[in-house]
């Protein structure tokens, strides 16, 4: 919604609306009108835009198609529309001041109480997840605006945690396993998370104990052996090899300092093979593009090249951005994973970070809707009660890996993200990313788009691992 939208344009809306959704008790103009000279004008923007997507947008999937071919799929979407509509029509029922906001003390507390206490029983599913558990809530309270409220304490425990998944006592090479039990063997997607949470802890306090502990040439010895001759990377040994293991994989090689010739061989030829013709990103060569591939490949890419202007000599970046921006919805305003798919919360990292990537590649302002998102996310992703937390969708609830990704997207509809160019050359171009808020009052931190921690986060680990 414009800023300069007049109040004449507000009541033929509301009007629309009412008769659209034949609602006999919406909230008046007028009545709009008083209450919103008291809040601030995002938040009567923010009414507005939401009237606007239930007034402007067309069902995802046409009435003729709907009716020709019944399926599964098509009941899922029509029911996550009716549900969505129902949420933002909830909303303007109750007017401009009822808008949701972000309620990052609720946030901040579930975090807290699970990186403080022992999970219950009832998520023994997350026993293969110890190293991402840690870094999906430290990030998410970082994200939520505690990056500089962690305390010694508690960084020293995240240490010890880390580190206890170290795979030193067994016949494993190097890496981290996702969790201390017997049968886990080091794995690059539970190394990525470790090193991420060491990423975002790390001070002149615990540098040299963090450096001491990570054996970084055993890292490097073990990620030659999972190196294949086609440019790829086993996630384990003898495991699958797909974008997520060589996004993984380069993040590492990166933040260590152990990019080589060995390492990085045939990596750019086999990533360019893995965008498919939809535009996005597959796990592998002739893939269905997805989101979290798409993710994984676009980044994995500005982690080899040293300029953006070079993707566009690798990759169909306008195809890219094309099939990004078809994956934002018009009615729910969050966006889906993949083509005929529903929307799910956590996509607003792994769709919503492609954004700032490629508007800083092209130089454009705005790729994606930031305000349609931030509504989806608000009114549609975040826990309604008072335990906090973030989810998928309304149906959903709230869990770790969500509120971490669902967080980092929220972030980004409110920040735009620009290159340092001295970084550039001296330090490569994944690390050179800043940002700036959209809005001061905004309480959430800044996310890096390529390594999703805080941004700035990645530079200061690499120096601290120069560091004697
Ligand atoms: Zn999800």
């Amino acid at each position: 919604m414009a800023p300069d939208t007049t109040d004449d344009d507000r009541d033929k809306k509301i009007a629309k609306l009412q008769f659209l959704i034949g609602l006999t008790n919406l909230q008046t103009s007028q009545q709009s009108k008083s209450k919103s000279k008291s809040k601030s004008k995002p938040k009567l923007d923010r009414f507005d835009s939401i009237l606007e997507m239930l007034e402007t947008s067309k069902p995802q999937i046409p009435q003729v198609e709907q009716e020709t071919y019944p399926s599964r799929t098509i009941n899922a979407q029509l029911q996550v529309e009716k549900n969505v509509i129902g949420i933002y029509e909830n909303f303007l029922e109750k007017g401009s001041n009822n808008i949701p906001e972000i309620e990052t003390l609720k946030h901040v507390q579930y975090v807290r109480f699970y990186l403080q206490n022992p999970l219950p029983v009832e998520m023994l599913g997350y026993d293969s997840l110890h190293t991402w558990t840690i870094y999906w809530l430290l990030n998410a309270r970082c994200t939520l605006g505690g990056y500089d409220k962690i305390s010694k304490v508690e960084k020293d425990a995240i240490i010890d945690k880390v580190f206890s998944f170290w795979m030193d006592e067994t016949d494993a090479i190097g890496g981290f396993s996702g969790s201390d039990g017997e049968y886990q063997l080091p794995h690059i997607a539970s190394s990525y998370a470790a090193l991420l949470s060491l990423v975002i802890i790390i001070d002149d306090d615990n540098y040299k104990r963090i450096k001491k502990n990570l054996d970084v040439e055993k890292i490097h010895q073990w990620l030659l052996s999972l190196k294949q001759p086609d440019g790829s990377f086993f996630m384990h040994t003898n495991g699958e090899t797909d974008v997520r293991a060589m996004y993984c994989a380069l993040v590492i090689i990166n933040l260590l300092g152990i990019k080589d010739e060995k390492l990085t061989e045939n990596c750019i030829e086999w990533l360019v093979s893995c965008q498919n013709y939809e535009g996005g990103f597959g796990g592998d060569l002739m893939d269905e593009a997805h989101g979290g591939y798409a993710f994984c490949g676009l980044n994995a890419l500005l982690l080899l090249i040293d300029t953006p202007k070079q993707l566009y000599d690798l990759i169909d970046v306008d195809s890219l951005i094309s099939w990004m921006v078809k994956r934002q919805y018009g009615m729910e305003g969050g966006f889906s994973g993949r083509t005929n798919k529903l929307v799910d919360g956590c996509y607003s990292t792994w769709v919503g970070a492609l954004s700032p990537l490629l508007e800083v590649v092209t130089g454009t302002e705005e790729l994606i809707n930031r305000e349609k998102l931030q509504n989806y996310i608000l009114c549609c992703c975040q826990d309604p009660g008072k335990f906090g937390g973030f989810k998928d969708k309304p149906t959903m609830r709230c869990d770790f890996y969500h509120t971490n990704y669902v967080s980092c997207g929220l972030s980004f509809c409110n920040s735009f993200h620009f290159i340092d160019e001295d970084i550039m050359k001296e330090d490569g171009l994944a690390f050179s990313f800043k940002a700036a808020k959209l809005d001061d009052d905004c309480p959430l931190g800044l996310v890096d788009p390529v390594f999703t921690v805080p941004i700035g986060a990645p530079l200061r680990f690499k120096k601290y691992m120069k560091r004697e």
